[in-house]
């Protein structure tokens, strides 16, 4: 029997903002393609998804949008992602350093300033260990010195920060200098955390950098206090198996997937709210059809003895679905 899906919600994506980094660990492919789609269309497409949610008071459903892969935007579609992070509740406050094309001196300054007046209050940087070793990890020489350039110049201007520092094998040895870094750095920190990388996209052929058990309980105490937040549980596969197991018979609730772009614009402009969810529900249980219930995938694929450490059950099961996918052919499903 394959396993049962349930959309727990839509999140509709526009490929506005090309991405100038090259990520070895990237979860999105073709970061630079972009699509030539009007923010506008896209924007009202979106707003008429919350009006639906609220007329039919569907408040089990989560509607969210991902204007990127990078945040390069032009002011004007920054005002537009903020009324859509508003429609959630939300504010659009803190932006995103992943991906920003070089901007050096006044323009750098300038570009800050800009986004300053339009309501960010922080800045948002992943770094994958220090130096030289981002640099590889982001695929852009130079970047290290380029993200903490920025987190200076906003922290002057009392702009806050939030900090993701990817744990990998290679960036241990120098994780301690790059907290000695960021801690030299003005301005509020006002996240700073440790992450793994999931299990996804251009990060699954990087295995051998997954740090294990050994190395997770060892961590020193500075880096060990950095895992907090939605993802802290890191567990190797062998203890993540039984609390999937637990499980493996419930439904898979998801959060649909829906790319927006110049090819599919019209057909979703004509068609009801409820007809493109009940759609996307209908292709993500259709991708699943050829695939063994979860039990079947951990008695085929599960390895209880390995100590690689994972932030998410479905980082394991996305190891066995590829392995599946090599062994008989069969596509891994939507995600
Ligand atoms: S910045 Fe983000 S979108 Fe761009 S390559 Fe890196 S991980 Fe991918």
């Amino acid at each position: 029997m394959p396993r049962e899906i349930v959309g727990k919600g839509l999140r509709l994506s526009l490929r506005h903002a090309p991405c100038a980094h090259i990520c070895r660990y990237c979860l999105i492919t073709e970061t630079r393609k972009g699509s030539s789609l009007p923010f506008a269309r896209f924007e009202q497409l979106v707003h008429r998804f919350h009006d639906w949610k609220a007329a039919e008071r569907r408040d089990d459903l989560d509607i969210g949008v991902f204007v990127g892969p990078s945040f390069d935007y032009d002011l004007e579609i920054l005002k537009g992602v903020a009324r859509l992070r508003a429609r959630r509740g939300g504010k659009f406050q803190i932006l995103n350093l992943g991906g920003l094309r070089i901007r050096q001196g006044d323009a750098l300054a300038t570009w800050l300033e800009e986004r300053r007046a339009a309501g960010i209050i922080g800045l948002h940087t992943s770094l994958a260990g220090y130096g030289e070793v981002h640099d590889r990890w982001n695929g852009r020489r130079g970047d290290f010195d380029y993200q903490t350039a920025i987190l200076r110049l906003g922290g002057e201007r009392g702009m806050v920060r939030h900090e993701r520092l990817f744990v990998t094998q290679n960036a241990l040895p120098h994780f301690e200098r790059l907290l000695d870094v960021l801690d030299g750095i003005p301005g509020e920190v006002r996240n700073r955390y440790a992450t793994l990388f999931f299990y996804a996209g251009l990060a699954t052929r990087y295995e051998a950098e997954r740090i294990t058990e050994e190395i997770r309980d060892a961590l020193p105490e500075r880096i060990a206090a950095l895992r907090h937040g939605k993802f802290q549980d890191w567990r190797s596969e062998r203890e993540w198996i039984p609390i999937m197991m637990q499980t493996a018979d419930k439904p898979r609730k998801l959060v649909l997937k829906l790319d927006v772009n110049e090819s599919n614009i019209d057909r979703l402009e004509k068609s009801s709210c409820e007809a493109i969810f009940a759609e996307r529900e209908r292709a993500y249980r259709e991708s699943y059809r050829a695939i063994p219930s979860l039990a079947e995938l951990c008695t085929r694929y599960g390895d209880p003895t390995s100590r690689k450490v994972y932030m998410m059950s479905r980082d394991v099961e996305g190891r066995w679905l590829d392995l599946h996918a090599r062994e008989t052919g069969v596509k891994a499903p939507l995600d």
